[in-house]
Formats: C-alpha cells, sequence, structure tokens
C-alpha cells in the first residue's frame, strides 16, 4: 500500500485525489517518456496508456529506467511494472506496437505526453490531440545532450499552436522574443528524445520539466495549477546561443510563447471548418441583412 502522505501534505488531499483519477496517455517510453511515466506515478496520477513498440536493450540499460533486469522486455511492459512497483492501485494498459498503429487508444485519456521519436509520429498524435481536444506535451533533447525544448499543445487555446504550426515557426525562426532572433538551428528534423546521444541525467532534466509541466496541465481549473510565462521553455544545460548574440549559461532557460499560425494545414484548416459550420452568412453585410429582413434602422 502506497503512502501519499508526502504528496498530499504539498498538494492538499483535493488535487491527490483528483490526479488518482486522470489519465495520461504516453507516447514513446524511451529515455524521456520512460522516466516520466515513473515520475507521474509518483506523484499521485493513477491512470496510464503506454505505447511504444521497441523492446529493451543491452545499450539502453544506461539511458532508461529499466535496468539489465529488463533487457529483452518491451519497453511499455518496463514502465508499467515500475508504476505498478510506486502504485499498485494504478491502472496501467500497456500497448506495444507503433503509435500511429494505436493513436485510437489515446481516445478518453486526460492528457497526452510524447516521448517518441520522429517528426512523422508527432504529425499523427498532433492530428489526433487535435480532433480529441486534448493538451499534449511535447519535449525533444538537441544534439550531445547539451539542451531541450518542451512545449505544451493546448487545442483548447484559440491563439495557442498545434505541434505542426508550432514546429514551423521555430524552425523557420519566425518568433520575435522581445526582438531577438532565435538560433534554432541546434535541433535537426529528426532531432529528439530518444535519437540524440546526451547522458540520461541531460536527457531527464529535459524530462522532469517535461513530467512537471504535464503534472501542472492536469491540475488545470484546480488551485494548484500554476500559470507559466510561455507554452514553450527551452532549456541550456551546457551554454547555448538559443537567441542570437546572448549566451544562456548552463542550467539556464529561456521562455518563449509561440503564436498559432491561422496558415497552417493541420489547426488551419480546423478553424476554417469550424467558420464555415458557425457562419455560412459571412458575405452578408449587416446592411444587407437588414434590409433582406425589412428591418430599418433610425438613428436615436
Ligand atoms: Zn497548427
Amino acid at each position: 500500500m502506497t503512502s501519499w502522505d508526502r504528496i498530499e501534505r504539498l498538494l492538499g488531499k483535493d488535487a491527490l485525489e483528483y490526479l488518482a483519477g486522470m489519465t495520461v496517455g504516453i507516447a514513446g517510453l524511451g529515455s524521456g517518456g520512460g522516466f516520466v511515466a515513473e515520475s507521474l506515478a509518483m506523484s499521485g496520477v493513477g491512470g496510464f496508456v503506454l505505447i511504444d513498440d521497441d523492446v529493451l536493450e543491452a545499450a539502453n540499460v544506461v539511458r532508461h529506467v529499466g535496468d539489465l533486469r529488463d533487457v529483452g522486455r518491451p519497453k511499455v511492459e518496463v514502465a508499467a511494472t515500475l508504476i505498478r512497483a510506486r502504485n499498485p492501485a494504478a491502472r496501467v494498459t500497456a500497448v506495444q506496437g507503433r503509435v500511429e498503429d494505436h493513436l485510437d487508444r489515446l481516445s478518453g485519456v486526460n492528457l497526452v505526453v510524447v516521448g517518441v521519436d520522429g517528426e512523422r509520429a508527432k504529425y499523427a498524435i498532433n492530428r489526433t490531440c487535435l480532433a480529441l481536444g486534448v493538451t499534449a506535451v511535447y519535449a525533444g533533447v538537441y544534439e550531445r545532450g547539451e539542451g531541450g525544448d518542451v512545449v505544451v499543445i493546448s487545442p483548447a487555446d484559440p491563439q495557442g499552436p498545434c505541434y505542426a504550426c508550432w514546429a514551423d515557426s521555430l524552425r523557420e525562426g519566425i518568433v520575435d522574443p522581445g526582438g531577438e532572433d532565435l538560433d534554432y538551428g541546434m535541433i535537426g528534423p529528426d532531432g529528439t528524445l530518444e535519437a540524440e546521444p546526451g547522458l540520461w541525467l541531460h536527457v531527464v532534466r529535459v524530462a522532469a520539466v517535461q513530467a512537471d509541466l504535464a503534472l501542472n496541465e492536469l491540475l488545470r481549473g484546480t488551485d494548484q495549477y500554476h500559470a507559466m510565462p510561455g507554452n514553450t521553455v527551452i532549456l541550456a544545460n551546457r551554454p547555448l546561443e538559443i537567441f542570437t548574440g546572448h549566451i544562456t549559461p548552463p542550467y539556464g532557460a529561456e521562455w518563449l510563447q509561440i503564436a498559432r499560425d491561422p496558415g497552417c494545414m493541420e489547426c488551419g484548416q480546423r478553424d476554417r471548418l469550424q467558420d464555415q459550420e458557425i457562419e455560412p452568412d459571412e458575405q452578408i453585410s449587416l446592411d444587407q441583412l437588414m434590409s433582406d429582413s425589412g428591418i430599418t434602422y433610425t438613428e436615436q
């Protein structure tokens, strides 16, 4: 039986009960996703849907919550065992397969944590989360673990980006945080938590922020929710030129608020469809409407 006394003293009984009723989908149970899964279980989150197609290999052991005892086991099973070892009452669904083939399993979760390799999978998750209206927290680690970024994508925020227009904004450097240019060349098109080499402790710094932001989003609407300075945080593990001409020191962080791109092929289309449903007569002016209906407007 797990004692939640320490968490309850921190968050309060209500928030702890609330978290116990929440279910998080975690796509990708590698270095980052595995750490996030165990951390959220240790923070009181009660439900998990874990999706990953990989098996733990000996080479993974220096960068994974699983160890030599787990080599040969599916990573989802490794993570499920660790969650249950912290909280036997946790509700865990382990799905071994590519996330693109099991997107339907994200239906019904309260939040999605994205720890997958590769942009194709991230775009597929983005599309699913937009359709479901579910918030997703993405993370990426830069080459050699020099830093990383975490972004919260909330479909409910009309100004907020989806993952597709967020990624375009950063890579094209079209964000303007206080007039400084973002030097985002350090992340490649496939730069993710799993793909880039880096020490476990550098990956985990990024994953800890991902887990913390995921927890914060789960607590949205309660008095334990904390507003953040932006939707994106870029973390430096080494001195990092995040903005041109400015070195962010080791362990420093820079926050950004990335806006939605109205022309985005993913979330922009969603808005155009909604507009058509809500305002089919948007071309008709007020004057036209009034004359058509026989209403006359008299100045008072
Ligand atoms: Zn978009």
